[in-house]
This record gives structure tokens, sequence and C-alpha cells, in this order.
């Protein structure tokens, strides 16, 4: 994806007010972050492991949503994520909730979706990071980016939908 800047990713949140956006904790490496191999930009708050940002271009634009990080049971277990198809084990995938953008989100609505917690997708993807485990499969890079890129569009969808 192009290389996004700090205001843009604040203007881009879809389910959070602009008080949240505007306080919310954005990476201030942006200008080292690896932008030609990213497919979205996803973050965990460093000061608060229960928040997490992802931001993604879509047909209407660049979409930001904030994200709830579910808490880890604590036992070490296996799982996928339905982003990437990465395999990890303890306390790599996270279930993260968003709230609905809109009146839905205001009553109390929210989507779930099973993810990567360093939210690094695009990384696994392309074996830069290789924490978890890639199955083995036929689709090439670039179709396992477009699935990945479909999915998170679904997640999206949901959200402001
Ligand atoms: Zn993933």
């Amino acid at each position: 994806m192009r290389p996004l800047t700090e205001r843009e990713i604040r203007a881009s949140f879809v389910n959070c007010t602009k008080g949240e956006a505007r306080r919310m904790a954005v990476p201030r490496d942006l200008a080292e972050r690896p932008w030609d191999d990213l497919d979205f930009f996803g973050w965990q708050d460093p000061s608060a492991r229960e928040r997490a940002y992802l931001v993604a271009e879509t047909g209407g634009g660049l979409v930001g949503v904030a994200l709830r990080v579910a808490p880890h049971s604590g036992h070490l277990r296996r799982g996928m994520c339905s982003l990437c198809l990465t395999t990890h084990t303890g306390d790599g995938v996270s279930l993260m909730t968003a709230r609905k953008a809109g009146r839905d989100g205001q009553q109390g609505n929210s989507v779930g979706v099973y993810v990567c917690t360093d939210l690094a997708c695009s990384l696994h993807l392309r074996g830069i990071r290789e924490t978890g485990r890639r199955l083995d499969e036929s689709l090439t890079r670039a179709e396992q980016v477009d699935r990945t890129l479909a999915s998170l569009d679904a997640f999206l969808r949901k959200v402001t939908g």
C-alpha cells in the first residue's frame, strides 16, 4: 500500500469518535514502515494491549477501524488468523472486536475477527516475519494476498454496513 501520514490515519476511523481518533496512539515511525510489503496497516497500542487499530485502502477510500483485543486465557493453544490463514501458538492470534460504525455501534453492536495479534498479516504472507506457520498450498502469493484483502474487505463491510 502507499505510505500513510498520521493525519490520514487519524481521519480514516469509522467506528470511534473524533476525540478518540485524535488521542489514539499512532506509531511515530511511519516513515520507516515497510509500506511496499503491506496490504493494510495495523498496530497495537504499545501502552494498552487491549487496543489495536487497522487502516486499509478500500474502494470507498481509506477505512480505519479501532479494535478491542480479547484477553487470552493463558493456555498454550493454537489459532489461525482468519485474514491471512497463518497459524500461531500461544497468544499469536487474538479475537478482536470492532464496534460497528454509526447508529449500530451506538447500540452496542460489534463484529469480531480472529486475526494475527501483531496485525502483520502482510509480513507473514510474504515470509518476512516467520513467527507463525503457513499452510502449504498451491495458491501463488499474489492469490493469497488477494484472498486476505477479500476477507479484510468483508470484515470492514460488516463494520461499516
Ligand atoms: Zn494474519
